[in-house]
């Protein structure tokens, strides 16, 4: 099955994203990622077998992480795939040290993977007709981390779908 560690945002966050998906969608196009997928990906760990899945689940569930908070203040772009995000304009070391320490303990599990750059990110748009954000408003938005979760990925014609498999303590 298809893995991935992430953030979820609060409610009332998860609707300021999906308004700035909304004007995102109205200037540029694409495809717009639905409210429930709005996330932050901190670790994409790809298929796993069901046994990995397992005692992924279990360490998800017993991990503790440090909250936090995230600020998004800015926009970027994927070229390639067309991906349209809010993210912040300068780099978190919360995060970045968070990222790290899920990707010594998932090396631990035997998993490869780990990105030589990591870029956090919310996708808002896939395949964008353009990537010119200049026109949209400047993001400046909280987002307050206590927990990650795991999830499963399913692909659709439409876009993924994802499911919450396990969220830490
Ligand atoms: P789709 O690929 O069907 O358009 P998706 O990218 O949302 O949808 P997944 O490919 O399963 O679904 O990815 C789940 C999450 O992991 C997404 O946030 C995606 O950006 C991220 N991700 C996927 N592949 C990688 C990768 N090779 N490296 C880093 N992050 C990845
Ligand atoms: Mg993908």
């Amino acid at each position: 099955m298809r893995l991935f560690l992430a953030l979820v945002p609060p409610p009332e966050l998860r609707e300021r994203l999906g308004e700035l998906a909304d004007a995102a969608h109205a200037c540029c196009g694409g495809r717009r990622i639905p409210d429930e997928s709005l996330h932050l990906t901190l670790a994409f760990l790809g298929e796993v077998s069901d046994v990995q899945a397992v005692k992924l689940v279990d360490w998800v569930n017993h991990l503790a992480v440090p909250s936090g908070e995230w600020r998004l203040d800015g926009w970027g772009h994927f070229r390639r795939p067309g991906i349209l995000w809010v993210g912040g304009q300068s780099p978190d070391p919360a995060l970045d040290i968070l990222q790290r320490r899920l990707w010594d303990a998932l090396e631990g599990f035997g998993l490869a993977g780990r990105p030589t750059r990591f870029v956090p990110h919310v996708t808002l748009l896939r395949r964008a007709d353009s990537l010119d954000a200049d026109n949209l408003p400047t993001p400046d938005l909280i987002w307050p981390y206590r927990h990650l979760v795991l999830m499963r990925s399913f692909t659709h014609d439409d876009g993924a779908r994802y499911t919450t498999l396990a969220r830490s303590s």
